[in-house]
């Protein structure tokens, strides 16, 4: 159905209203007038004819026909009316308009005949002798009772239809006036009632189109003032509740993308219906899109899916640990719950996802660890119970194979010891920056470079290495000076162990950005690229045979990161091939 506006709906039907309205006033008023016209005029006529009943009658009486005949004119004339005069038995007696000697019987004009039954005879009808449409009224006239004439008067229609004409063209200006008016009248009503809704139309608008804040304006009306103060207090209350439900699922979604655990909630038909951020990057799905939308659909992990369709359908499955496809190795415990609603019935599951890589990376790097630490400890000890063994076979009464075999036995013991020194250090430290606020004091840097240049003066004379340094006394850091010194000492020995005899190393600290840099740079054998990476792993050797030569263990550089780490440093490691390498040790600038 077609929409309009309330004023034109309500308009044309006023108008058409007002207009029948006044039709049916102004038909009515025009028959009215036109009846109390024509009892008027009747009357006139009538009272007319008495008089000329009075001013004929003598003559009438003295039977002088041609002095009533000129009457009749002279009466006409000063009444502008036809007077007929008729006797008893129909013949003209005088007219004021024709030769009453030339005029056929009256006896059966109509008006005549009821005239002499003793009434008023009032006739509207065509009038052959004046060849018109006239208004006839006759009335008896009596001598002693007995009817002996009718005196006529007749007026022309076309009179009374002018004057019934003009009535009916005022009538007609009139009500078209007041139709006018009352059109004018109706509209303005019209659009002061309008006008007010239309403005709550459009307060509906902006409340549908979600602008909650503005309100609507009160008219005067009281209806529709009741109406926009419901509206603006509906909006009020509406406002409010979309603030609380908006600031409830704010904090919601605060809580789940602060939480570290995934959270995937589906439905009973696999469909998302939250996902968190964590949830979200550990699928790699994106929250917006995949909300609705089946799992199956957005994800392939079979693992995954295999899961969530288990806890979907066997209350039993609850947990399960997931390794995610792709190289880069990541493990997840996943733990489901099931999703109910207010009744208690089961419409979902409610999965947690648990990265547990580092764990398993922990977990790996302990096993490695161990395997690695008996490896290590193996060599020695088989080297020292074979020396033992061997001395005890007879070795021990030669001389020189009894001390060949002290000194392998010295040699490994030695080892034995860097060994079990080491690991003791890197435990040490570890627990200390597992410790929080483990205790760093302000000190000079220049101070701890000098010790661990100290440290290795023996090892660099032994080895023929010059050692150069160069560091701005001023200069200081929040250190755990036991193992900072350590780990200087370890990445200087290192330089002398893997440098040519007669090479230098520089051993300098500089300031770069907020960091205090400690550079070891030497111009030895150098590593290649493929080494660097792992480095500063535990037991990492590039060159396991020369370490053990040179008395390494394969825990320097580990420790070395680590002293870094828990002075909440780093550490980086330039080298080229044959050219020599640059250790570097970067600590956070002391403000
Ligand atoms: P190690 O006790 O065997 O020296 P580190 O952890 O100190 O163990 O070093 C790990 C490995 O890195 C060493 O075995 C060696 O191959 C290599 N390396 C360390 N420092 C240097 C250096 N300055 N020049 C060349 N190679 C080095």
């Amino acid at each position: 159905m077609k929409r309009r506006s309330l004023f034109w709906k309500v308009y044309p039907l006023s108008f058409f209203v007002i207009f029948i309205s006044l039709l049916l006033a102004a038909l009515y008023g025009a028959r009215e007038m036109r009846t109390l016209y024509i009892d008027q005029l009747t009357n006139t006529l009538e009272a007319r004819a008495r008089i000329a009943e009075r001013l004929l009658k003598p003559l009438l009486n003295s039977n002088e026909f041609t002095r009533l005949n000129l009457e009749c004119r002279r009466i006409s004339e000063v009444s502008n009316t036809r007077i007929t005069v008729v006797d008893a038995q129909g013949f003209v007696l005088g007219d004021s308009h024709d030769d009453p000697a030339s005029m056929e019987s009256h006896a059966t004009r109509p008006e005549v005949v009821i005239a002499y039954g003793g009434e008023v005879g009032v006739r509207t009808r065509y009038s052959n002798t004046l060849q018109a449409n006239m208004m006839y009224v006759a009335i008896p006239v009596k001598e002693n009772r007995e009817i002996v004439a009718v005196v006529r008067m007749a007026v022309p229609v076309s009179a009374v239809g002018n004057v019934l004409n003009s009535f009916y063209r005022n009538i007609t200006i009139g009500g078209a006036i007041i139709l006018v008016l009352a059109a004018l009248a109706s509209s303005v009503v019209l659009k002061r009632l309008s006008d007010p809704l239309r403005e709550l139309r459009d307060g509906a608008v902006q409340f549908a189109a979600g602008d909650l804040d503005s309100r609507l304006p009160v008219p005067a009306t009281e209806e529709i003032a009741d109406l926009s103060e419901s509206m603006n207090r509906m909006a009020e209350q509406l406002n409010a509740r979309i603030k609380t439900v908006a600031q409830q699922r704010n904090e919601r979604e605060a809580i789940l993308s602060s939480m570290s655990e995934g959270i995937l909630a589906l439905d009973a038909d696999e469909k998302i219906v939250l996902l968190n951020r964590v949830a979200a990057d550990f699928l790699d799905l994106d929250i917006s899109e995949s909300r609705g939308k089946a799992l199956y659909e957005m994800t392939r992990i079979p693992s995954v899916l295999d899961f969530v369709d288990r806890a979907l359908h066997n209350p039993d499955v609850t947990e399960m640990e997931i390794k995610m496809p792709g190289t880069s190795e990541k493990y997840f415990q996943a733990r489901a719950a099931a999703l109910k609603d207010s009744f208690g019935k089961k419409v979902g599951v409610v999965v947690v996802f648990n990265d547990i890589t580092r764990l398993k990376k922990l977990e790996s790097i302990r096993r490695d660890f161990v395997a690695n630490v008996s490896h290590e400890l193996r060599t020695p000890i088989t080297a020292i119970t074979g020396s033992v063994e061997t001395l005890l076979d007879g070795a021990m009464d030669n001389s020189d194979d009894s001390r060949r075999f002290l000194e392998m036995i010295a040699r490994h013991s030695d080892r034995l010891n860097r060994l079990i020194e080491d690991l003791l250090s890197l435990a040490k430290i570890e627990s200390e920056t597992e410790q929080t606020g483990a205790d760093l004091i302000c000190g000079q840097v220049s101070d701890v470079i000098q010790s661990s240049l100290l440290a290795c003066q023996e090892k660099s004379r032994i080895h023929e290495v010059n050692i150069s340094s160069s560091c701005d006394p001023n200069l200081e850091v929040h250190m755990n000076r036991g193992p900072l010194e350590q780990a200087i000492t370890n990445l200087i020995d290192n330089a002398i162990k893997y440098s040519n005899r007669g090479s230098t190393v520089d051993v300098e600290v500089t300031l770069s950005g907020d960091e205090i840099v400690i550079s070891v740079q030497d111009q030895g054998t150098g590593i290649a690229a493929e080494h660097l990476p792992r480095l500063f792993e535990r037991f990492y050797r590039v060159d396991t045979g020369r370490s053990r030569d040179v008395g390494g263990t394969g825990l320097g550089l580990a420790i070395v990161k680590h002293v870094a780490v828990a002075h909440q440093g780093r550490v980086s490691v330039d080298s080229s091939p044959g050219k020599g390498s640059s250790f570097r040790i970067h600590l956070p600038r002391t403000q």
